[in-house]
């Protein structure tokens, strides 16, 4: 089920980990933002658009994660997008023998047996510093930073004031820092914040990848809870974070031992830094 957001903008929330697919509307048809998980919801968002006469034109994955590289055979086949650094980071990992199996172990069996594997990751690079997404439809900018994942990217509608800003600002989720491909996953983190804030009075309406909509008030509150959280992975401190412990909403426990593992990884790369040679 489609829901509208704000003027031509529409979202569709997916059972898992309540992940927002965004729906922009242009001229000759919609701009499809991170498509969605399950098979089915796929096609059902394939029909909605079809009833509303409807086609995607384009498509763009905020990151390389698996849950915002998947297509559906009930999506026209459109151009898909992303930055060139997100692209480049997709290749590398499906060049790799085996990488379905590897991906697979991420992914729920329920999901993982839905997937169009033939169509997923299929995405095109922009070159690099592209401000804009080629598509004939209100103006996107592309916002590119290094953090959660490598190229990822919000994107402010602008004549709409929508920031969808993949998975970074989330209500549920806390920041989940790129402890794989990045020298400074803390500064880069904090840094990537401070971009994102820059656009931050720009936006009426926040659409996170995984989480609830925000409203204009909430930006800066999610953004200084997010910088919040990092400083005090940073500094060693216990975070006093609403997403963490009993007040995180209801079945969202878990986000705590994405915490924990957060503390062992960063505890293990200063242990590491500290060990000459
Ligand atoms: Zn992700």
């Amino acid at each position: 089920m489609l829901r509208q957001v704000a003027e031509g903008v529409l979202i569709h929330e997916s059972e898992f980990v309540q992940s927002n697919a965004v729906i922009v509307h242009g001229r000759a048809g919609v701009l499809l933002i991170d498509p969605g998980v399950h098979g089915d919801e796929m096609v059902c968002l394939g029909n909605d658009l079809r009833e509303l006469g409807q086609r995607v034109v384009a498509g763009f994955s905020t990151h390389p994660h698996w849950d915002h590289m998947l297509w559906h055979t009930g999506l026209s086949a459109a151009p898909r997008y992303s930055t060139a650094r997100c692209a480049a980071a997709a290749r590398d990992e499906m060049s790799e023998a085996g990488w379905k199996a590897r991906a697979a172990e991420w992914i729920p069996p329920d999901i993982a047996e839905q997937i169009s594997w033939d169509l997923f990751g299929l995405i095109t690079g922009l070159p690099a510093g592209t401000a804009r997404i080629p598509w004939d439809g209100p103006q996107v900018r592309v916002f590119e930073h290094q953090a959660h994942a490598p190229g990822h990217a919000a994107l402010l509608i602008e004549e709409r004031g929508v920031l969808v800003a993949g998975d970074m600002l989330s209500d549920v989720l806390i920041p989940m820092l790129d402890l794989d491909d990045t020298a400074d996953p803390i500064e880069n983190y904090l840094a990537a914040l401070d971009l994102i804030e820059s656009a931050a009075d720009d936006v009426d309406i926040l659409v996170p990848g995984h989480g609830s909509i925000g409203e204009a008030g909430q930006v800066h509150a999610r953004i200084d809870q997010d910088r919040e959280y990092v400083r005090a992975l940073r500094d060693a401190r216990v975070p006093g974070d609403p997403r963490l412990g009993p007040s995180a909403k209801e079945g969202w426990d878990w986000v705590a031992s994405v915490h924990e593992r957060q503390l062992r990884r960063l505890a293990q790369r200063r242990e590491r830094d500290r060990t000459p040679g």
